[in-house]
């Protein structure tokens, strides 16, 4: 069925860069888009009238967390004692309030947790999420059970997924004294390493090609080198991606010196980990300093030559009064960038517009991190992130996955830069319709999926009982 939108304002894609047709109008046959320009006099099966609307390529949200995110809301923040070292450092929510969430949440939790989580998404207009999944205490040895589960609730969702269920070799939590324990999972967890290999290969490709898999070791302070060099093997073996925590608390850089004796990059250099296919999710403490211009010449030519990405989840730094020092540096050195949400709120509108600001702030410059770029991260930087030129942009050849948003609001008129509205002044109430795969999953800002008011009723009981479980 060949489905023709038309005057609407399109952020088209011309192989190097987004730029705007206006108006535009956009054919798509399928799942597959076979025409973007200003003009079309061919025939159609459905016309979607897009007048008052941008129609933008749908964000590729590069790393995110479905199943915890919703209980740990309004708990991480302005939580523990000012002078600590839980104001500057991530301390308690990563390894106080994660670790207890996750301990306290049953399977019924987390599929709840998941489903309001992908309607949110889907409302905001992330087309492609990168989830990825519990640590080892929920799955528990070799169950998979709960990710096949929750994998089919996003298959059935519409939306378009990367999922990758983590493992490790060890957890790690805070001691009495502020610091952080480390302790040896039994035989390393290599049971639910198998685990997660045998679902990537199981479910990649399921949904029509919507939902694929990929490799998520859990963090890099928490990953023995066999772990990893392990996890480099089976993704060249399977060929999807793989992601990892890396970079997130000063603790985690000091801790990965300490005990593999070289830096975080380094690490993931001569664990095999580098490539296309890999990506960094945080890449915020890559140094003692937590500035990106004090990585060695060699990390910078191992990150840049291998075409490693850098996934920036600012919004989350910001909320615990971190930032990344920053992205305009890691944009001039050359290196690959994407974007993610990581938990609340799962909006990439909200995101982009921390990126950019946070970015200027940083660098004392109106100029640092500009709107295009900013787009292109959450767009195109996802997609090629993922190596899917298919992806993140509207053009011939590419998936059918595609936002509205309005314009016709006082708040966006007059557009003169769709940009600079997308990034600093839209919301996710701007978006009217959402398209993935040549379906349409959101209509007139209401998700068609999934019940949203029975998804909320459910996460708010299941919330509830997480809580009354907790030990935090
Ligand atoms: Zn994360």
């Amino acid at each position: 069925m060949r489905t023709l939108i038309e005057n609407g304002t399109v952020i088209a894609w011309d192989g190097s860069r987004h730029h705007v047709l206006e108006p535009g109008v956009l054919v798509f046959e399928g799942n597959e888009i076979v025409h973007v320009g200003t003009d079309y006099a061919g025939a159609a099966d459905t016309v979607i009238d897009a007048a008052g609307r941008l129609v933008i390529p749908g964000f590729v949200n590069s790393h995110l967390h479905l199943t915890d995110t919703p209980f740990t809301k309004g708990h991480q923040e302005d939580v523990g004692s000012r002078s600590g070292p839980s104001n500057t450092q991530n301390y308690n929510a990563l390894y106080k309030m994660l670790p207890a969430v996750r301990k306290a949440s049953e399977p019924e939790d987390q599929y709840a947790g998941a489903q309001c989580s992908v309607a949110e998404l889907l409302l905001s207009g992330s087309t492609t999420i990168v989830e990825l999944g519990y640590d080892y205490e929920i799955g528990g040895g070799g169950d998979i059970a709960i990710t096949e589960t929750i994998a089919g609730m996003i298959g059935a969702s519409g939306i378009r997924c990367y999922t990758g269920p983590r493992y490790r070799t060890r957890y790690y939590g805070a001691d009495d004294s502020g610091g952080v324990f480390y302790d040896d999972y039994p035989n390393g967890a290599r049971e639910r390493f198998e685990a997660c290999v045998a679902f990537c290969q199981d479910w990649n490709g399921r949904y029509g090609d919507r939902l694929r898999t990929m490799l998520a070791p859990g963090q890099i302070d928490t990953c023995d080198a066999q772990l990893l060099k392990d996890t480099r093997r089976y993704a060249d073996q399977l060929k999807i991606p793989i992601q990892l925590h890396a970079g997130q608390s000063p603790f985690e850089f000091s801790r990965v010196r300490e005990t593999e004796g070289r830096t975080s990059v380094e690490y993931m250099m001569e664990t095999g980990l580098l490539g296309p296919d890999f990506i960094i999710g945080h890449g915020q403490f890559m140094s003692d300093d937590g500035n990106i211009g004090s990585m060695a010449k060699h990390e910078i030519d191992a990150l840049r030559e291998s075409k490693t990405a850098v996934c920036h989840l600012p919004w989350v730094k910001a909320r615990r009064g971190g930032v990344i020092n920053s992205i305009q540096k890691y944009g001039d050195l050359g290196i690959r960038q994407c974007l993610g949400t990581d938990n609340y709120p799962l909006d990439m509108f909200h995101e982009m517009q921390t990126a950019a600001i946070v970015c200027k702030i940083v660098e004392k410059s109106s100029v640092a991190a500009t709107c295009e770029d900013v787009f292109h991260m959450a767009t195109v930087g996802g997609a090629d992130a993922l190596g899917r030129p298919d992806l993140g942009r509207l053009a011939p050849g590419c998936r059918a996955d595609m936002v509205f948003v309005r314009i016709d609001t006082p708040r966006a008129a007059p557009v003169y830069d769709p940009f600079k509205f997308l990034v600093l002044a839209a919301t996710a109430g701007d978006v009217d319709r959402v398209i993935v795969d040549g379906n349409t999953v959101v209509e007139q800002g209401a998700v068609l999926t999934i019940d949203v008011p029975e998804a909320v009723r459910r996460v708010n009981e299941a919330s509830k009982r997480v809580w009354a479980r907790m030990d935090y």
